[in-house]
């Protein structure tokens, strides 16, 4: 049904409908999915304060206020529920283990190898493999897939350990930006000739940020001036304490040069998540993971590693990855061997995918081919449509304090990045002092020394209501598109008080003043009278408070507002102009609108800016 909306424009009516709208989507999209031409929807949004284009993708705060306007119940669903939705309507539930607790087997920890450049992770990574190739498998071929499994024997039981074969955390915070959550432990490789670095402490702050225990492997111990207990003794300073300083980190000295200590390494693993961590997974069911790397082979086609994460691989299964599906053809392991079957936690190298899918995409095994290839056209499909739309909406520092304010956000997490570290330290120092009163709390995530990087937006991308601090900085190229295409804010300042000032501020909600209505006085319309020039003036009795010249306005007729952002252009009493006219007397209004019909009644009111407290 159309029917007027407001200012005269088109639009139709929702009645309370439901639309459901993906993030980031347009007024564009919000018309096909209503019917409506979208430049109405430009011009309501302008009615509204709000000047957006057609195309743009707007923040959800917008899509609700124009759903409201129109009476259409929006909702906006992530991309993860989207996906989740779609798996639903196939009936796949994905994510989660079936059945009860009594089905849970014990599993595999996941290990990734985090630390500075030049510690030591690669040749870490490669010491473990190379000796766990065992006396059987020697002959295979040891290859790169992106994962690989080990055995140890801790407490006379033989356990399996997977490390993920990609050190550092780009891949890791890569991975967790898109909601895949891999990783179960963090090796952090520290060299006991350099002690902490820079990125020894991000991968502490990414670990840390995920809820991921840290075993600290001491490496290169074989090396000349290598301190190992001055590692323990900086790293006390971020939260890891040795178990011999009355703390809970595990610290292992290991040489991966000479092979030195690595079962130890291993062992500390093993009992760091069997003290931290419950690591249980349903073999019995159909499997589902995570792809963590993928390539196309010239003689094979796609090859995508997986990594089982609950249920058991098969070869013949059909599965989904991302975009692509397709039947399991053969599975390879780390040495290059054919495996027919692989459990949780196992990583396996899977061909007979027709596309090449994107590390971090979830893959799972369905009925048939058919419902795999629905599921991934579908995926792809959608994935088209994402790109259309290219960038998410912002969240601005102003918009996250709103949503601080509604309670959705209880903290804002900075990330501050300076050139020199007195500066850094300051600002952080003087930041954390401004007092913000309880509901809100003020978090530093990171702060460091250097040109804002794609890591340190990776960081702000993983938690909700990060803003970075570039104090005389400025971001790299590769971090400010990413920051620009994920709609991370970032904030430049060169005098520390500005930075105050302005988080202070925003902090207070006073960027933005907040206005109410505050009713002045109503009146029931009388009479008519047609005046030359000024158009219908209403004959009126003032009913309640007191209506004054110039004031807000609107029309209500049957308890309806049938007109409003109007103004009261003229008042008179008898034939004289009034600036005011009090309860029970009689006055003509001329509101600037001509549709007034006898028992209207006229609001008056005024915006008052509201005080903060
Ligand atoms: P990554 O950047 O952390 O992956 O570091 P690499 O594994 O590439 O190692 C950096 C350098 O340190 C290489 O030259 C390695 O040979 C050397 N290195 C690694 N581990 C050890 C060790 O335990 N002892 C000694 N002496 N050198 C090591």
């Amino acid at each position: 049904m159309q029917a007027p909306a407001i200012g005269g424009v088109q639009a139709p009516r929702g009645n309370g409908r439901v639309v459901r709208l993906p993030q980031g989507a347009s007024l564009t999209d919000f018309a096909e999915k209503i019917g409506a031409n979208p430049a109405s929807l430009v011009q309501i949004m302008l009615h509204l304060g709000e000047m957006v284009t057609a195309t743009q993708s707007v923040n959800e705060e917008t899509l609700q206020l124009l759903g409201e306007e129109l009476d259409f119940n929006v909702q906006v669903v992530s991309p993860e529920d989207e996906d989740r939705e779609l798996l639903e309507s196939f009936d796949i539930e994905y994510g989660e283990d079936e059945g009860g607790e009594e089905r849970l087997q014990s599993r595999p920890p996941v290990v990734t190898i985090m630390g500075h450049v030049d510690h030591g992770k690669t040749k870490l990574l490669d010491a473990i493999r190379n000796a766990n190739v065992v006396a059987g498998e020697a002959g295979g071929i040891t290859q790169h897939i992106g994962a690989y499994q080990v055995g140890t024997q801790v407490d006379g039981q033989e356990r399996k350990i997977t490390f993920i074969d990609t050190p550092g955390h780009e891949a890791f915070t890569a991975m967790r930006a898109r909601g895949a959550e891999t990783t179960d432990l963090v090796v952090l490789v520290v060299a006991a000739d350099d002690g902490v670095k820079p990125q020894t402490t991000e991968a502490i702050d990414h670990a840390t940020a995920a809820g991921v225990p840290i075993v600290v492997a001491v490496n290169k111990v074989d090396k000349e001036g290598a301190d190992p207990q001055r590692v323990r003794a900086q790293l006390t300073e971020y939260g890891l304490v040795a178990e011999e300083f009355g703390g809970q980190t595990l610290f292992v000295d290991v040489s991966a040069k000479q092979g030195l200590n690595l079962d130890g390494l291993l062992e500390a693993v093993v009992l760091t998540a069997d003290a931290e961590l419950d690591l249980r997974a349903n073999p019995d069911q159909d499997a589902q993971g995570v792809a963590i790397e993928a390539h196309l082979d010239r003689g094979r086609g796609s090859v995508a590693t997986v990594l089982v994460q609950r249920g058991t691989l098969q070869v013949g299964d059909s599965i989904v990855c991302g975009g692509a599906f397709g039947r399991v053809r053969a599975m390879l392991d780390e040495n290059g061997n054919n495996v027919e079957v692989a459990l949780p936690s196992r990583p396996v190298q899977v061909l007979g995918l027709t596309a090449v899918p994107g590390a971090g995409d979830n893959f799972l095994v369905v009925d048939d081919d058919r419902v795999a290839r629905q599921i991934a056209d579908r995926r792809a499909s959608r994935k088209r449509n994402a790109e259309l739309l290219k960038s998410r909406p912002k969240l601005t520092l102003e918009e996250m304090l709103e949503d601080l304010k509604k309670g959705e956000l209880q903290e804002l997490l900075l990330i501050i990045k300076g050139d020199v570290s007195g500066s850094v330290e300051a600002l952080e120092d003087s930041l954390l002092k401004i007092d913000v009163g309880d509901e809100v709390n003020l978090r530093v995530i990171r702060r460091g020394v250097g040109a804002i990087t794609q890591d340190d937006v990776n960081l702000a991308l993983t938690s909700k209501g990060t803003v970075i601090i570039g104090f005389n900085v400025r971001p790299e190229r590769n971090a400010s598109e990413l920051a620009d295409r994920e709609g991370v804010d970032i904030r430049y300042y060169s005098v520390i008080y500005q930075a105050i000032e302005e988080v202070e501020l925003a902090l207070k909600g006073m960027l933005k003043p907040e206005y109410e209505e505050a009713q002045l006085g109503t009146a029931e319309v009388r009479e008519i009278f047609k005046v030359p020039r000024i158009g219908n003036v209403a004959g009126s009795m003032v009913l309640s408070g007191t209506i004054k010249r110039n004031s807000k306005a609107r029309l209500v007729r049957d308890g309806i507002v049938v007109a409003q952002e109007l103004t009261v252009s003229s008042l008179r009493r008898f034939k004289e102009d009034a600036t005011e006219v009090r309860e029970g007397f009689e006055c003509g209004i001329g509101v600037g609108y001509n549709d007034i019909k006898l028992g209207d009644v006229i609001e008056t009111y005024e915006m008052r800016e509201k005080p903060r407290d």
